[in-house]
């Protein structure tokens, strides 16, 4: 029998790879993406190996038009059909907006907004027609607050999965926003951002993560928010009085630069 086949993009690191991981050790082939095709391949032969799945890899740089279409045909292949999207690729800024360069600003709104909304795009019509399928995008707790284009982003991807969520009710197509904290990755080194002084409670880690967020998709949930203490979080953020909300979150931000 054929495996599901799942694709993540940003597998080469963090929660991605976490996930891909995960899908391969419960039975799925995988389409795995980022920039970095040796690291790709390395990882790959590892999980071929370990799971005996198998792994395709495409790179594809997902701030530019042409990555984006390398993943966008992959995914409207019908005759290879993708089960599981996790649109996952994604990097921060350490500069506030006045100080950013337009190119980051403009990068950081092709891979947190502009890929995934076309992935999902491409991958839904075969989905609804299967009737079958996940799709589980990774936005943050960074969409609550007001702390910049970060959080505008992954505003938009978890309002965005809402409303597909919604409009995807009564079929057996799952959509999810996954909403984690603070959690052990590349992320902050990459975005070369300051995190000393973050209490050991307020880390996740990124298995921890991916296995909420799947256990949350397969039960039909729209939002999963991995961890007690961001669940809390969530609470107070949505109860408290959006001045505050705008002020803790630039506050945060300030201090995440270097
Ligand atoms: P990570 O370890 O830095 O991994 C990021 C992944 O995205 C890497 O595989 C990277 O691969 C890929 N990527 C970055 N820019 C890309 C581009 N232009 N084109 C294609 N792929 C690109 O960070 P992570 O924490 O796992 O991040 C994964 C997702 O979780 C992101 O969407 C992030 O916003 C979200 N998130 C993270 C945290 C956290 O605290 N870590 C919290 C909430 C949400 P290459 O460099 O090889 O391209």
């Amino acid at each position: 029998m054929n495996r599901p086949i799942a694709l993540v993009t940003g597998a080469s690191s963090g929660i991605g790879e976490s996930f891909a991981e995960f899908l391969a050790a419960n039975g799925h082939d995988l389409v795995i993406t980022a920039r970095d095709k040796s690291r790709l391949d390395e990882r790959a032969e590892h999980w071929r190996e370990k799971f005996a799945v198998e792994v395709e890899v495409i790179r594809a740089d997902l701030a530019t038009n042409e990555g984006i279409k390398a993943i966008e045909l992959r995914l409207e292949n019908r005759s290879r059909p993708i089960e599981v999207l996790i649109n996952n690729a994604g990097f921060g800024l350490n500069k506030s907006f006045t100080l950013s360069e337009r190119q980051a600003e403009n990068d950081l709104l092709d891979v947190l907004v502009r890929a995934p909304l076309r992935f999902m795009h491409a991958v839904v019509p075969a989905m609804r027609e299967r009737d079958s399928g996940v799709i589980i995008n990774v936005s943050s707790v960074a969409g609550w607050i007001a702390g910049g284009s970060y959080s505008a982003a992954k505003s938009y991807l978890t309002v965005m999965s809402e409303s597909l969520h919604t409009e995807l009710r009564g079929t057996n197509v799952k959509v999810l926003a996954l909403c984690p904290g603070f959690t052990r990755t590349e992320f902050h080194q990459r975005g070369r951002m300051r995190m000393t002084g973050l209490p050991e409670f307020m880390w996740l880690q990124s298995h921890e993560v991916v296995a909420a967020a799947w256990r949350a998709a397969q039960q039909g949930r729209a939002v999963a928010i991995p961890g007690f203490q961001y669940k809390l979080l969530s609470l107070i953020s949505r109860f408290a009085p959006r001045p505050v909300v705008r002020r803790v979150g630039m506050n945060l931000r300030s201090r995440q630069r270097k």
